[in-house]
Formats: C-alpha cells, structure tokens, sequence
C-alpha cells in the first residue's frame, strides 16, 4: 500500500489477487487494516495542509496532472495487463480503458487551469465573491469491474479541486490503483496528497468512511453497500457522491434501424462480460418486431467469442471472480425455475480450454414480465431480459418500474417520440439511436436507487469543493 509516499509490505491483513480467466493466483497484497487506515488519514490531512500543496497554483497542478496522464499511457500495457489479470475484460477493452482513464487526468488538468471563482451581483457597497476550496481528505472507493476508468474520475478532479485522496480499490482489482499511486509520485505530487489503500470493504473501506477526519467520500459500487456509506455520512454530516447499480431499459421501437439497434443491444449488454453498470440489461421490444428480435439477437449472441481474455478476436472474457459467477448462476436459475424460457446460453461455456476460468455464455432469457426477480434485480453479468411492449404508454410504465434509474436506450426513427421518451424515462442517462456513448465531458450519475451526484464534466470539480463567500466592504 502507498501511505505518505512510502510503500508498505507489512499488514496484518492480506489479499489474494486472483485471475478469473484461470484460477490462478497472481500475487498477494497487503490490505490496509484500521491502524494503517488512520496512518493514511493523518499523512493525507498534513500532507493538505501544507502550503507546498495548498498554495500549489492552478496551472502548476493542472501539470502534475497532465504528467500523470503521461505516465499512464508510456505505463499503458503495464495497466491493460494488471486489470486483465484482476478482472478478466478482454485486452482490447482494456488498452481502451487506459487511454480513458488517461484522458480523464488531461481534462481535468484543463478543468483545473481553467475554472475560476465568480464575482456575484452586488446589492450593496460591496464586491461578493464565491470561492471553492477542497474539503480537505476525501476518499475514493472503487469497483472491480472498471478500475482503472472510476479511479481515473475519481482523483483527477478530487486533485483538480485542491484535495488529498485516498484510495481505497476494490479486493478483486488492487493492483491498478497501486500502479497509479507510483506514476502519480513519479509525477510530482507531494507525498500523502495520493495513498493507496488495498483491502476489503468492511475492513479498510468501512475504517475510511466511519474516521472523522474523512471529510468526503466518493463511491461507486452496489447499491446496497451505498447505501450503507450513506447511512453513515448522514451521521457524520458529510456529502457523498454515489455512483451506484442499474437495471437499463433499452428500448426497440418497430420504426428502428433493426440492424444497428441489434449490433448495439449485444454490445450494451454483452461489453465486459455484462459487468457494467450501463448494461442494458432490460430489452423492450415493441411486439411487432418482438419475434424478429428474438431471432436475430440469439444468432448474435450464440457467435460471440467467448474466450481467454488474450485470445485474439475475444469479445467475451470470464466475470471476474467465481464467486460473482455462482450468483449469476443461480439467478439464472431461478429464473428457469420460475417458468422463465432461455432463448440461449444459461450455462458455462463447453471448451475444456476455458473450464478453470469464471467463464459464462452470453445468455438471452423471455417469457417473463417486469416485474419478474430477473427483471428487477441486477445481474451484472451477460444475462439480457427480452420484454414486449406495446405501445409509447405501456413502454413508460414498464421502463420506470425499477428501483433503478441510470441509463437507457431508445431505438427509433421518429425523432419527435425519441424526446418524448428520453424525456420521460427515469434515467440519469439516455441514448437515442446509440448506446454506451460515455465521455468525461458530459455529467454522469443516477436516478433513484442508482446514486446521489454527477460525476464529470466542468462541474464534476465541484464536487469535491466547498464554496465560500466573501464580501469585501467598500464603504468609506
Ligand atoms: P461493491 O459495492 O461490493 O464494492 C464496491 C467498493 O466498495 C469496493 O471497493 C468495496 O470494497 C467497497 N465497499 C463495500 N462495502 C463497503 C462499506 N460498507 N464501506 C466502505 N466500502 C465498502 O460493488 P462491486 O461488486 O465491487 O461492483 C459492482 C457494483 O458496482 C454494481 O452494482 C455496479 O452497478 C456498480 N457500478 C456502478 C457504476 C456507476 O457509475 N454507477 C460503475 C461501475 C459499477
């Protein structure tokens, strides 16, 4: 772990860093436990205080952060295969995440050199001001599917905003956030302004959270453990920023370009394995192209690659831990049980190559409603629940019957419905005629059960500052 810019071996807790693809173990690491929580938090709140970090100007920060972009894409292979390695995405989309993550340092470098305080309108003899200053030591704590991407938007704009973090990466994927910790020290910044903190949830992330001088926490996970995150910074009044679960509708008109609607249904749930939390993971399809869909999708699905995560032309790597597959599996099963059809897949794959791995076919479940388990729960995995619809008012109602609301798809050509639906859905984010668009540019968060805040864009800053008036008297 990084604390106060000195890597430390020794804890009295350790995690096994396991590759989903085979079983194997990679290495072990050592979790930070509650005395080395409290050692990160005191390095990060003298490290804030400092004036070497707190008087640091603008543009001189905005240049750590550009050479921290710098270091991850010369370190971008490094990066692709630690993740690889932890989660199982295939290669390709992890080189594409490492550029993401890179480009997310650079804007908020952008954000950082840029953004200034406002002068307010005067209604009186004096000149007002609102300023923006850090709250101080904030913590990050990540997920396993997308590291390297939810840390990069985490500490860019948390640094952006004058902060110290720390780090606390999920115990399925540490070793990202390790990695970032020696490219960001390689790039200057001062000692204690960034610790990396391995280890479990309840351990390292529950200390990070419940200490009083964390000022902030950022999270993005499940909602359930949010959820508890909330509970606490309610008692400790402090804000949170919740980047939580989804249940996606993506919605198929009859009028849709039914062959880019289908390239993009497959890529919106079977991506990463399904692991994303934008899956969209709820297919409504207007009834009378509902037999038509049926048919074409399961052909996609049955010729997706599903493969070791190395393997040129994978498009399927395994989930990422064993675990996370018995959950699918038996939620898939249930399903069955409960009179549900499998149009394809609902089982491991048959390649002898593939069977020490977390591996799981693309599967494509119907004959179900809404208001099924499998309909209202989040798999986060590569399990499409295909609904029928009948028209505009029956589609709204379905749709927005989930405790979820993170994103959404509409598929059509009349332009006119498009706006009536994205405007309607409850849904944080909606792609019309695409899907999975994401950019650092635009804010993202959820709905409902799916979070609290926006993370991105200029504004994304702000959430890691708090702001301040000032009134200079100009009397006399
Ligand atoms: P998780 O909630 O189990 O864990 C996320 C992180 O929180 C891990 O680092 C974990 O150690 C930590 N954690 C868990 N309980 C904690 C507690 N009580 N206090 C402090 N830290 C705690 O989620 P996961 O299984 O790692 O990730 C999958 C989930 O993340 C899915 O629900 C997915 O939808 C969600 N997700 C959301 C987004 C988004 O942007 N909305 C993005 C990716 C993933």
């Amino acid at each position: 772990m990084l604390i106060n810019g000195e890597w430390i071996e020794k804890s009295s807790q350790k995690l096994e860093s396991i590759n989903p693809a085979t079983g194997g173990v990679n290495h072990e690491v050592a979790a930070a436990d509650k005395s080395q929580v409290d050692d990160a938090v005191a390095s990060a709140k003298a490290a804030v205080a400092k004036p070497a970090w707190r008087n640091m100007l603008p543009h001189v920060r905005a240049g750590i952060l550009h050479k921290i972009a710098d270091g991850m894409t010369a370190n971008s292979e490094k990066f692709a295969r630690l993740q690889m390695m932890e989660n199982g995405k295939v290669w390709s989309e992890c080189v594409a995440q490492v550029a993401s993550a890179a480009a997310s340092f650079r804007y908020y470098a952008g954000v950082c050199e840029t953004l200034g305080s406002e002068v307010t309108p005067s209604r009186g003899n004096y000149l007002s001001m609102t300023v923006y200053e850090p709250y101080g030591v904030i913590t990050a704590i990540t997920p396993w599917n997308s590291p390297m991407t939810m840390e990069a938007q985490k500490v860019a704009p948390a640094l952006a905003g004058g902060n110290a973090v720390i780090l606390k990466p999920s115990e399925v994927t540490p070793s990202p956030a390790l990695e970032l910790g020696r490219i960001a020290l390689a790039a200057g910044l001062p000692p204690g302004i960034l610790n990396v903190l391995p280890g479990t949830g309840a351990v390292t992330g529950a200390a990070l959270v419940e200490h009083k001088d964390v000022r902030m926490v950022s999270f993005t996970g499940g909602t359930e453990s949010g959820r508890r995150i909330a509970e606490v910074a309610a008692r400790k009044l402090m804000p949170v920023g919740l980047e939580l679960g989804g249940k996606s509708p993506h919605i198929l008109f009859a009028d849709a370009d039914i062959k880019a609607a289908i390239a993009s249904v497959s890529g919106g749930i079977f991506e990463g394995t399904g692991q994303s939390c934008v899956a969209g993971s709820r297919l409504f399809v207007q009834k009378a192209i509902h037999e038509r869909v049926v048919e074409e999708l399961t052909k996609v699905a049955k010729s997706l690659k599903v493969d070791l995560p190395d393997a040129p032309g994978a498009q399927m790597g395994p989930l990422a831990s064993f675990p996370h597959r018995d959950k699918i599996e038996k939620m898939v099963n249930d399903a069955k049980l409960a009179g549900a059809r499998i149009f394809t897949g609902g089982t491991r794959p048959d390649d002898s190559r593939l069977a020490k791995g977390s591996f799981y076919l693309p599967t494509l479940i119907g004959g179900v409603d809404n208001r099924a388990a499998i309909a209202q729960q989040e798999i986060f995995g590569p399990v499409l629940v295909i609904i029928p619809f009948e028209d505009e008012e029956d589609l709204i109602a379905q749709a927005n019957d989930s405790a979820f609301g993170l994103a959404s798809g509409i598929w059509t050509a009349d332009y006119r419905r498009a706006w009536r639906v994205a405007r309607r859905l409850e849904a944080g984010t909606v792609w019309i005629n695409t899907y999975k668009q994401l950019s650092v540019a635009t804010p993202f968060g959820g709905f409902k059960d799916s979070g609290i805040g926006r993370e991105k864009g200029i504004s994304g800053v702000r959430l890691y500052q708090q702001s301040k008036g000032i009134y200079f008297g100009m009397e006399g």
